[in-house]
Order: structure tokens, then C-alpha cells, then sequence
């Protein structure tokens, strides 16, 4: 019985923080041995929640398959392009985060430290470089983190995610579709290397080596800024052709190679006389890429956005000197991007809604790894984890 002479004690935080969510919660956990399976999992073993998002979609990208095919440290729920609903968070990250319960956000995979003292952190456009959260360093990502910590669930392959006080997160509109919002991350990956960086405007020649996850991306990318052509290379397996016809069904011209080695001349007899403004290498091609350069117009820029197995290489400074050019590696994506990216996706006519979306449920996900690895999986780009049919 409620005594209205006493003050009410403030409710448990952490029982606050998980009361929407259910005792089990569905997750496929991914374990070292690259097999996956689908627990269930208590969200009330959560030590540091700051809010709980309801997922709503898990893009998986190349990064994922790599991770996944080395052998993960420890069992994890992985999943780090993820979109979803908050259904609970604490009143301080409310203020922080600008957002409400009910709110759609998408999330960015870095979990930086956040500190004054870190030099990554210390300058808000480039938090992703904070050695806490690189991909090569501490590795405290959204879908890298183990079922040890806490609830252990903190990746997109799950019902519900575990959000902490690093989250960093952006709104979503309400309305928009669904299979074009699982773009929104490798959409602004695509939106910063093309456009922020390589430069493209409405009269660029924009060339994209590679046609998968974050070609396709790329090509919306340079549609966006509307310039003058677009042609993507690809090899002649059955993927990248299908791949490919997606690419030139979004406007690109396109160019099956299959010598890598090659890569350069088949650019050239595409380019002709014209070279290009951007040149975007999303597989890692490594001397071949490298040699595209003698195709960049004056002021140009070759984008290295894949590591690939053969990144080592010569330049030819004279070549880069004569044009003006530049060579630059490019890692994830600056938050304005990711506003650009949501910008663009909500005004329609990205190109995207030409890829066909392969949806998956949690028990599909080991198959789905299988199938990739062993390269018998969809040729789509598009893969998206949906957790709750
Ligand atoms: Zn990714
Ligand atoms: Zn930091």
C-alpha cells in the first residue's frame, strides 16, 4: 500500500531500463569456430545499459565476412550496421542523444571512449579514430563485443541491443523505407569517400572499381551529386555480373574484367581521352589501382577504400605531381555524412531501391555465412538481418 505521506523511492535504474523487453531475448551468436547459433538470451544481465533499441534490421557488410571467416575471439553478436527502435534510455542519455523513447535511429559501429584527453575523441568529426574503437586496436564496436560483457548482446543480430553510454546514434525519419534505411551506414560510407572527399560534383567522371556492398553504395553516392558518368569495373563471375546489371540499372556504365592486372587499361579504353575526377577502389586491388592514376584528370583523386591481399605497391610520384592528383585512404565516414546520407535517402532517387533486398531471419544467419564463404550465397549486396519477422 502506497504511503502518500513518504517520498516514493526512485525505481531500480536498471530494472527501468530492461522492463519493456522480454525475459529472452532472441540473438544468433556467431562463436570462434565460424558457426552460428540462435540463443536466447536474459537482457537483465545487463550491468551498464544507458537504453535498449528495438532492432529492426542488421545490414551485413564485407567487414562482418572477414571477422567472421578468421575466427572471432570470443562468441559475439555481431551485426554493426544497425537500425532500430529506442524503447527505453536513461534521462541523461535522453538529454545527450537528443531522442526520445519511439524514436528510429540508425547507429554508427564506433564505440569511441569519448574523452577530452584522447586526441581522436577530443575533435568531433573524427571520433571514429579513437584507439578504443579501431578495427586493428581496441575493437569496442557494435557487433564485436562478446555474450561475456553484460548482457552480451550489442550487436544487430539480435531482437533487442544493449545500448551503452558510447552509442553514438542518429535519427531516422519515421516514414522512411526500410530496405532504403539498412543503407543509411554504407550509404554515408559511400556519400563521404565520392563526394567529401574525391570531390565529385555534376560534371565529374566518377570510376568505381568493384561493384558489391560499397560499389553499389558508391554509385548512388556519385548519382547523388548528379555527375556527367559513372562506370563501374567487375569481374565476369556470376555475382559480380549480376552485380553489375544492378550497377547499370542505377545508371552506371559498366565493365567486366576480369585481369585484375589489367585494370588500369581497361579503364583507359573505356576513358579514352577523358580520365576521371574520382577513381574508387573498393576491393584492395593494391599496383593495379595504383596505376589508374595515369587516367585521373588534373586534380583527381584515386580513393583506396579496400585493403584487399595485395595492398602493397610503387607510385609514380611524377604522375601525381604532373595532374595535381591525390591518393588517399579512406576508413568509415565522418558523422556529417551520415546526415547527408539520411538526407538523401529520405529525398528518394539514390538508385538504391534498384538492389534487390535479401532479407534473413536469425536462423538464417549461419547459413547465410556459409553460403558466402563458400561463394554459393545471393549475388545482391543488399544482405539484411531481420531479426523480428
Ligand atoms: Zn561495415
Ligand atoms: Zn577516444
Amino acid at each position: 500500500m502506497k504511503d502518500h505521506g513518504s517520498t516514493v523511492a526512485s525505481p531500480d535504474p536498471a530494472a527501468t531500463l530492461t522492463a519493456p523487453l522480454p525475459d529472452a531475448v532472441r540473438a544468433a551468436v556467431s562463436l570462434p569456430d565460424s558457426t552460428t547459433t540462435v540463443q536466447a538470451i536474459d537482457p537483465r544481465l545487463a550491468t551498464s545499459a544507458a537504453g535498449w533499441l528495438k532492432v529492426e534490421s542488421s545490414a551485413l557488410c564485407g567487414t562482418d565476412l572477414d571477422l567472421y571467416q578468421q575466427g572471432l575471439g570470443h562468441p559475439t553478436v555481431m551485426g554493426h550496421h544497425v537500425i532500430g527502435e529506442i524503447v527505453s534510455l536513461t534521462p541523461v542519455m535522453q538529454w545527450s542523444w537528443d531522442v526520445e523513447v519511439g524514436d528510429r535511429v540508425a547507429l554508427e559501429e564506433y564505440l569511441p571512449c569519448g574523452l577530452a584527453t584522447c586526441d581522436a575523441c577530443s575533435k568531433p568529426e573524427v571520433y571514429r579514430f579513437c584507439p578504443d574503437a579501431d578495427l586493428w586496436g581496441g575493437q569496442r564496436r557494435v557487433g564485436m563485443l562478446g555474450i561475456h560483457e553484460g548482457s552480451g548482446l550489442h550487436g544487430g543480430n539480435a531482437e533487442y541491443m544493449e545500448l551503452s553510454t558510447r552509442t553514438v546514434l542518429h535519427k531516422l525519419p519515421r516514414d522512411l523505407d526500410s530496405n532504403l534505411a539498412a543503407w543509411t551506414q554504407p550509404f554515408a560510407n559511400a556519400v563521404d569517400w565520392v563526394v567529401n572527399i574525391g570531390g565529385a560534383t555534376s560534371g565529374s567522371r566518377v570510376a568505381i572499381i568493384g561493384p558489391g556492398y560499397h560499389g553499389v553504395a558508391a554509385v548512388a553516392a556519385a548519382r547523388a551529386v548528379g555527375v556527367q558518368e559513372i562506370v563501374v569495373l567487375g569481374r565476369n563471375s556470376r555475382t559480380s555480373r549480376d552485380r553489375l546489371e544492378i550497377a547499370e540499372a542505377m545508371g552506371a556504365s559498366i565493365i567486366v574484367n576480369d585481369d585484375l592486372g589489367l585494370t588500369s587499361a581497361a579503364l583507359g579504353r573505356h576513358g579514352q581521352r577523358n580520365g576521371f575526377d574520382v577513381i574508387v577502389d573498393t576491393v584492395g586491388l593494391g599496383g593495379p589501382a595504383l596505376q589508374t592514376t595515369e587516367h585521373l584528370r588534373k586534380l583527381g583523386r584515386l580513393i583506396l577504400a579496400g585493403l584487399g591481399d595485395t595492398p602493397v605497391a610503387e607510385v609514380n610520384l611524377k604522375t601525381l605531381v604532373r595532374g595535381a592528383s591525390g591518393v588517399v585512404g579512406v576508413r568509415g565516414r565522418s558523422p556529417e555524412a551520415v546526415a547527408r546520407s539520411i538526407e538523401l535517402l529520405a529525398a528518394g532517387d539514390t538508385g538504391l531501391e534498384h538492389v534487390p533486398s535479401i532479407d534473413v531471419g536469425l536462423e538464417g544467419v549461419d547459413e547465410l555465412f556459409r553460403s558466402l564463404l563458400d561463394r554459393t550465397g545471393p549475388s545482391s549486396p543488399h544482405i539484411v538481418v531481420r531479426p523480428s519477422p
